[in-house]
């Protein structure tokens, strides 16, 4: 090839978008640490701290607790392949982008889908939920997504969990988004299957998926009849490799570097304490919150279930979307998200996750947004 290829060189951005955010400099260190075997003991034994810090950011006691080797989806997917067999009933919850997915997910499982479909922007109603599952006595599993990114809403993720217990649902829970970002109890509130990313409050690299399983969910995977269609994804196999101690088995060569960046991530996390990260992702939701009201700009989502680590904010009236979006990219080296799905061109979506939550960020969007907005 006659092409010569210069070395890659990111613009430093500021990342305030829906994830990936920014990584510290700490974590990115991390990754640069010579590369060990996947079965060396040095590594072996990092992977028992990293499932330990997992089941601290997690609240859970669950053995069955550690980080798929690929992105947030494959979490989604770990969960939903492992639990639902052909023909088992799911109830998915959908209020914005992700619990449609999870829905398509069930389908390909060959599980029948049941849809509780709340407006974008509000709330899975808990009425709803408890007639679905009057309506649907024989159903298995409740999904649904805690912090719902594409739309900024929180959901009642304790509320959802206790009634769909009360129906003898096993809770399945997509917490990409909230984990280490807002309050999450996995054993306290109950949750079966939850799954998250590297990339969002934890502040990581993308590409890895911490997952846990109770011990009722762990059941009824070992009570298949069919085998899991996914061979990457299966839990029985996958468990060979990160849950017997010494006598690790390779099933996949995992991503070495990766996990010292988890390891770092979590460790950061657990050094701050989980609540009071849970407490600075609030502080800084409200600063940004004070900021945008000074520029005229306001959320799309009422403030009573509006996530703090990602801000829907609505477009005004004659802005354009775009223009703005690659003026604050261009001129400021910031990234904030465009609106998915019913809200493309309605909203901005200004995340402030993990490392990116402070209020230096606070205020540099502001000041951003406001330069911006008055070129007109
Ligand atoms: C980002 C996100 C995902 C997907 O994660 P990837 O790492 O992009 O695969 C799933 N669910 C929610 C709520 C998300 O915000």
């Amino acid at each position: 090839m006659s092409q010569e290829f210069s070395v890659f060189n990111p613009p430093k951005r500021t990342l305030m978008g829906p994830g990936p955010s920014d990584v510290s400099p700490a974590v990115l260190n991390a990754l640069s640490k010579p590369t060990l075997g996947h079965l060396d003991p040095q590594f072996v034994s990092l992977m028992d701290d990293v499932k330990s810090l997992l089941q601290y950011a997690f609240k859970t006691k669950n053995t069955l607790t550690m980080p798929i080797s690929a992105p947030g989806s494959a979490g989604m997917e770990a969960c939903l392949a492992n639990l639902v067999e052909p023909g088992d009933k799911v109830i998915v919850c959908q209020n914005g982008v992700f619990g449609g997915r999870m829905y398509q997910n069930v389908i390909r499982c060959g599980g029948e889908a049941v849809l509780v479909e709340d407006p974008w922007g509000e709330q899975t109603k808990l009425d709803k939920l408890a007639s679905a599952l009057k309506a649907h006595p024989d159903a298995k599993i409740v999904a649904f997504v805690h912090a719902e990114t594409s739309t900024g809403v929180m959901n009642d993720a304790q509320a959802l969990c206790q009634l769909a217990r009360e129906h003898g649902c096993l809770t399945l829970v997509d917490a990409v988004t909230s984990l280490a970002g807002s309050e999450l109890r996995v054993d306290e509130w109950g949750i079966d299957a939850i799954y998250s990313g590297s990339q969002k409050c934890l502040s990581c690299v993308p590409g890895l998926s911490p997952i846990s399983f109770s011990e009722a969910a762990i059941e009824k995977i070992k009570g298949r009849k069919t085998p899991v269609q996914s061979w990457f994804l299966d839990m029985d196999l996958v468990m060979g490799y990160w849950g017997k101690g010494a006598q690790r088995a390779y099933h996949h060569t995992a991503p070495v570097n990766s996990i010292y960046a988890l390891y770092e991530s979590l460790r950061l996390v657990h050094q701050e304490g989980l609540e009071n990260a849970w407490n600075r992702h609030q502080q800084n939701h409200i600063k940004l919150k004070e900021g945008l009201a000074s520029i005229g700009l306001t959320l799309a989502v009422d403030e009573a279930y509006c996530l703090p680590q990602l801000n829907a904010v609505t477009i005004p009236e004659g802005v354009d979307d775009k223009v703005v979006r690659s003026a604050l990219l261009n001129d400021f080296n910031l990234e904030i998200g465009a609106g998915l799905g019913q809200f493309a061109g309605k909203v901005w979506r200004i995340g402030l996750m993990g490392h990116t939550s402070n209020e230096d960020n606070v205020n540099y969007c502001i000041n951003a947004l406001k330069t911006v907005l008055e070129r007109g």
